[in-house]
C-alpha cells in the first residue's frame, strides 16, 4: 500500500458531540492521559479554571468560560493516529460545530447518565445522522446517581431511531460505578479509583467467576440485563453500525477515567478510518489520488500578536508536505503552504507531513474560504459545505457612519468565515445588511469582532423572522407581498424567503402552491 492509503487505513478522525456540562472536556483530557499526544490544534477547551488553555484567546470566551473556537487535537493509541476535532461548546454557537462534523468520519455521543439526550446532544446527532456519520454512545458520569441502563436504552432507541448495541454493560446501578461487563467475551473490568482521576485508573480484567465473587448481586443483575438485551437484538453489528443503523454503546467515568481506554479501543478497532471521498460529482476520489482537502473552518484574529487569517483543512487524498504549492479550486489561484500548522493559538508548532483524515491549519489564508477545495496535480472541487437554516435575523448598521469601510471590510470578513450569513434585502439596500444565524450568540461574536477587530462598532435591529426557505425569481415577487413575509438574497445569489413563523410560511403554500420554497437543512 502507498503512503497516503497506508497513512489513512491507520488514522480515526472524530469529533464528541454533547451538550454542554455533559463531561466533553473531561473525557478530552483523559483520552489525551490515555493514549500519547502527538499535537494540537487550538483550544481542547476554555474552561475557566482548568489546565491548559491554548486558544483562550478571545476575551468573551474568557470571559464566559466557553471554547468557541474549534481545534484538532491528534493522538497516539496502539498503532493508530486518532484525530479528535473539537466542536464548540455552547448551545448556541452551533453552526461553526456543524462544520467540524464535515471533517470528522465518525463522533462520540457523549450523555450523561443523570440527564439522557439533551436539546444539543439531539440537534448535532441530526447532523450526524443527515451525514451518515456513524456514532459510538457514551454514557457518562457513571458515577454519579443517574438514569436505569436500560431505561437509558430505550430513551436512546426512541429518541433517535438507532438501535444501542451495548459492548460493555455497567456493574453497580449509577452512582455506585465498580466497573463494566465486557459483553463479546463476558469478561468483567474492575475499576480502581484513583485519586481525583489524574493518572490512568488501573482496570483488573476478571472472568464471570471471580467477577460474581466479587460482585455478588451487582454482577448477577448485570448479566441478566445483558442478555434481556441480547433477546432484543442488541448486539453490535458492523455493517448496521457502519450504516448508522446501530450505535455501540460504552458506560464510562471521563472523571475518574474509567472506561476510556475502551472508548479509544473501540474507535480504533470499530469506527471507520477515511474512506474514497466523493467529488462535487459524486466520483470518489481515491486516498492514493494526489494531495487534495476541503477547507472546513476559517478563524480570525486569534491572537492580537498574530493578527492573520487562519484556515484548516481537512485531507482527503494523498500526502500534504508543508511548502507545497496547492491549487484553490474556487479560483484556480495557488496558495503556498509554507505556514502550515498543527498548534493554534499561542503555542504554535510547524507541520510537515499529514494524511487523510489530518487536519492542518495553514496561516495567512485571507483567500481561503470554508468550503473551498484545495489540490495539487489533479483538479477536484468537493462539494459545498451546507450552510443551515438561519433562525435569527438583525440589520447591522455602523454605529459611526465615518467607519463605513471598516464596516464593510469587517462584514465581507466574517461572511467569508461563515460566523454570519449576510443578506442583502431590497427593501433596506446593502447599507444594511441583514445577519442570519442559527444561533443567537453568533450575533454577539460578530458585533464583538466588528468593534474589536475591525473598528467598526454595530447596532442590531433584530427582525422577526424565524423560519427561512430557497424561493427562485419567478416566485419571489409573490412571496415577497404576502403578510409576514420577506426576500432577500444570499452572497451566492441565491434568493431567500423568510417568514415570521411557520403559519406564515403555511399559509402561502397553502394558497400558492405553485411558488417555489425549498427548504434549506435545518439546525435541529
Ligand atoms: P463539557 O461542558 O461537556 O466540556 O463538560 P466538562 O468536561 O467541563 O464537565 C462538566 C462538569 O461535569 C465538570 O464539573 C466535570 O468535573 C463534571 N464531570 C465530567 N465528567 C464527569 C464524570 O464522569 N463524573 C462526574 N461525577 N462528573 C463529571
Amino acid at each position: 500500500m502507498s503512503t497516503a492509503a497506508g497513512e489513512a487505513a491507520r488514522r480515526r478522525t472524530f469529533a464528541v458531540i454533547s451538550h454542554p456540562d455533559a463531561g466533553k472536556s473531561t473525557l478530552t483530557e483523559a483520552l489525551a492521559l490515555h493514549a500519547h499526544v502527538i499535537g494540537r490544534a487550538g483550544a481542547v477547551h476554555g474552561k475557566a479554571g482548568r489546565g491548559a488553555t491554548v486558544s483562550d484567546w478571545m476575551d468573551m470566551e474568557k470571559a464566559r468560560g466557553i471554547s468557541i473556537t474549534s481545534a484538532a487535537l491528534q493522538f497516539a493509541y496502539r498503532d493508530a493516529v486518532v484525530n479528535l476535532l473539537d466542536t464548540p461548546g455552547h448551545a448556541d454557537f452551533s453552526e461553526d460545530t456543524y462544520r467540524v462534523l464535515t471533517a470528522v468520519d465518525a463522533a462520540v455521543m457523549l450523555v450523561d447518565a443523570a440527564k439522557g439526550l439533551e436539546t444539543q446532544t439531539m440537534k448535532l446527532f441530526a447532523v450526524c445522522k443527515h451525514r451518515g456519520i456513524p456514532i459510538i454512545t457514551v454514557i457518562n458520569k457513571w458515577d454519579r446517581p443517574g438514569n436505569e441502563a436500560l431505561a437509558l436504552m430505550d430513551e436512546i432507541a426512541e429518541r433517535t431511531g438507532l438501535q444501542p448495541t451495548p459492548l460493555t454493560w455497567p456493574v453497580g446501578i449509577a452512582g455506585d460505578f465498580r466497573g463494566v461487563l465486557d459483553r463479546r467475551d463476558g469478561s468483567y473490568r474492575h475499576f480502581t479509583r484513583t485519586a481525583g482521576g489524574a493518572t490512568i485508573a488501573p482496570e483488573k480484567v476478571m472472568d464471570a467467576d471471580a467477577a460474581l465473587a466479587q460482585e455478588g448481586d451487582a454482577w448477577t443483575t448485570a448479566l441478566e440485563e445483558s442478555e434481556l438485551l441480547e433477546e432484543t437484538g442488541a448486539q453490535h453489528d458492523q455493517e448496521l453500525f457502519l450504516a448508522g443503523a446501530t450505535t455501540p454503546v460504552l458506560f464510562a467515568s471521563a472523571v475518574s477515567n474509567f472506561g476510556v481506554a475502551a472508548l479509544l479501543d473501540t474507535l480504533v478497532d470499530l469506527a471507520p478510518p477515511p474512506a474514497d471521498r466523493p467529488d462535487a460529482d459524486g466520483k470518489p476520489r481515491a486516498l492514493d489520488d494526489p494531495f487534495s482537502a476541503f477547507v472546513f473552518k476559517v478563524q480570525a484574529g486569534m491572537d492580537t500578536g498574530h493578527r492573520d487569517r487562519l484556515a484548516y483543512i481537512r485531507v482527503c487524498t494523498g500526502v500534504f508536505e508543508r511548502g507545497m504549492v496547492v491549487t484553490n479550486a474556487a479560483n484556480g489561484r495557488p496558495f503556498a503552504t509554507k505556514y502550515a500548522q498543527q498548534v493554534f493559538g499561542r503555542d504554535r508548532e510547524t507541520i510537515e507531513t499529514a494524511y487523510p483524515g489530518d487536519v492542518v491549519g495553514l496561516v495567512n489564508a485571507s483567500a481561503l474560504g470554508v468550503g473551498d477545495t484545495l489540490y495539487t496535480d489533479t483538479p477536484v472541487v468537493y462539494p459545498p459545505i451546507t450552510t443551515f437554516a438561519p433562525e435569527h435575523f438583525a440589520v447591522a448598521r455602523a454605529a459611526d457612519t465615518s467607519k463605513y469601510k471598516q464596516f464593510r471590510k469587517g462584514m465581507d470578513t466574517l461572511a467569508g468565515e461563515g460566523v454570519v450569513q449576510v443578506l442583502i434585502s431590497e427593501r433596506r439596500g446593502d447599507g444594511a445588511p441583514v445577519l442570519a444565524v442559527v444561533g443567537p450568540m453568533q450575533f454577539e461574536v460578530a458585533s464583538h469582532r466588528m468593534e474589536h477587530e475591525f473598528g467598526s462598532r454595530i447596532s442590531l435591529d433584530h427582525l422577526p423572522y424565524t423560519v427561512a426557505r430557497v424561493t427562485d425569481a419567478e416566485s419571489a415577487p409573490e412571496v415577497a407581498k404576502a403578510r409576514g413575509a420577506e426576500v432577500m438574497t444570499r452572497p451566492d445569489g441565491e434568493l431567500l424567503a423568510l417568514f415570521t413563523d411557520k403559519w406564515a410560511l403555511r399559509t402561502l403554500e397553502q394558497n400558492k402552491p405553485h411558488l417555489t420554497l425549498t427548504p434549506l437543512v435545518a439546525a435541529q
